[in-house]
């Protein structure tokens, strides 16, 4: 039997897998796959925490299927894959008269990032001799700038390697706290959209 892949049961469970996928899946459950139907459950129990988180406390078995899912690296390993890239349109370091990184003095440069019609604005303090780095960010929704961008997941990557996750509140505002290192790239997974992906600059560049 052919299986679906996890990302397609995430779709599934997101509810933005085609309508032609949806048929399908709908079909393959019906002939009970075991396999897939266990993924399809964990994907929906994930969701459903993520969707709650920060409203009420969850079950505590609903939390610790989660952590094991987010904990995992491979489950994160699709999202580069899936993910659409936003564009760079704003970085406080190329501004003409910006003052130039010096080596161990903590600096802070701010990004705007555009993936129609969402804009993701970045604020990126680092302390290199800590080897730190505190980011804070907002998602907005520039089609709607009144309303809120709500059931945003933001999980920090570094070459497909799970480094940190966070939900943002309900104002689409999010931080994150890691150690500075090269490669890091930042998903912003939206409820019922397609996650978007942003390159983060290597420490110094
Ligand atoms: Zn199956």
């Amino acid at each position: 039997m052919t299986h679906f892949s996890a990302e397609l049961w995430f779709d599934f469970a997101r509810g933005i897998a085609s309508p032609e996928q949806n048929v399908l899946m709908h079909h393959h459950l019906e002939g009970q796959c075991g396999k897939c139907s266990t993924e399809l459950d964990m994907w929906n129990r994930v969701l459903e925490v993520a969707r709650r988180e920060g409203e009420y406390s969850p079950p505590a078995s609903a939390v610790r299927i989660a952590k094991a899912a987010y904990a995992s690296a491979d489950r994160w390993t699709w999202l580069p894959r899936i993910a659409r890239m936003a564009r760079l349109i704003f970085d406080s370091a190329r501004q003409p008269g910006a003052a130039p990184v010096r080596g161990s003095m903590p600096h802070t440069r701010q990004f705007l990032h555009r993936a129609e019609p969402f804009v993701i604005d970045l604020r990126v303090e680092s302390e290199p001799a800590r080897k730190h780095v505190w980011l804070t960010g907002q998602v907005l929704n520039s089609k709607r700038p009144g309303t809120n961008v709500e059931g945003v997941d933001v999980i920090l990557l570094s070459e497909e390697r799970f480094i940190a996750k966070t939900l943002a509140n309900p104002s689409g505002e999010f931080e994150l706290e890691f150690g500075d290192e090269r490669g890091l790239q930042l998903f912003i997974n939206i409820h019922g959209q397609r996650a978007i992906g942003i390159t983060l600059p290597d420490p110094e560049s």
